[in-house]
């Protein structure tokens, strides 16, 4: 009779993996205060990783040609974000506002945004 238990237990375990997360459907837990970022005294800004992108994509040139990526290093209205908020190394910043400029002179780039 105690043979007939342990012979079977695939019925068992089957409610256990019909659950792995909540995350679909139901009301989600609420964030824990301080973001990305953590700690006291967090930013209200949002706060990107701060490592030089093209340090670690090891990007030794950057070409006035590429506005996709330039784009990515300047704001809605047109200015060259800052480091600070970037993370760009002072010497890869130093060339992608050389090319930004350069791109912005033969129009691939936009001094300022009319509205
Ligand atoms: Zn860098």
């Amino acid at each position: 009779m105690a043979d007939e238990i342990t012979s079977t237990p695939t019925t068992e375990q089957a409610p256990a993996a019909a659950a792995p997360r909540p995350a679909s459907g139901g009301p989600r837990p609420p964030r824990p205060a301080g973001g990305p970022g953590g700690g006291p005294g967090g930013r209200k800004f949002f706060r990107r990783k701060k490592v030089c992108k093209f340090c670690t994509e090891k990007i030794d040139a950057i070409s006035y040609r590429d506005v996709r990526l330039l784009q990515g290093f300047v704001a809605e209205r047109g200015k060259i974000v800052p480091r600070r908020l970037t993370g760009v190394c002072t010497r890869h910043q130093r060339r992608l506002s050389l090319a930004i400029k350069q791109s912005r002179n033969i129009a691939l780039l936009a001094f300022a945004t009319r509205y």
